[in-house]
């Protein structure tokens, strides 16, 4: 799965705005759960769920701070997403 370090974090808020037309978290690629008035992805309160938006905040923050080791940054971020992931998520 290609990282998107610009993705939802699994929250959908159906506020004003219309929803998206599919709500699938851009964490884990998971489907979101319709709730009453947030839509969110069943596992954004496990930690390493969070952990994962904690390190695409980080790698967002570096490409706008225009961070000269923002390579070493990212290449170091997808591949703690993609053991994260490979360990939580069993498709
Ligand atoms: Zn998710």
């Amino acid at each position: 799965m290609e990282t998107n370090w610009h993705g939802n974090n699994g929250y959908f808020r159906n506020g004003a705005d219309k929803l998206p037309d599919n709500l699938i978290c851009d964490i884990c690629a998971t489907e979101a759960k319709v709730g009453k008035r947030i839509f969110a992805c069943p596992n954004v309160k496990e930690p390493w769920h969070k952990k994962i938006a904690r390190l695409k905040r980080a790698v967002r923050l570096s490409e706008k701070n225009k961070d000269r080791d923002l390579r070493k940054k990212k290449l170091a971020a997808t591949k703690e997403i993609e053991r994260l992931l490979k360990k939580h998520i069993t498709r």
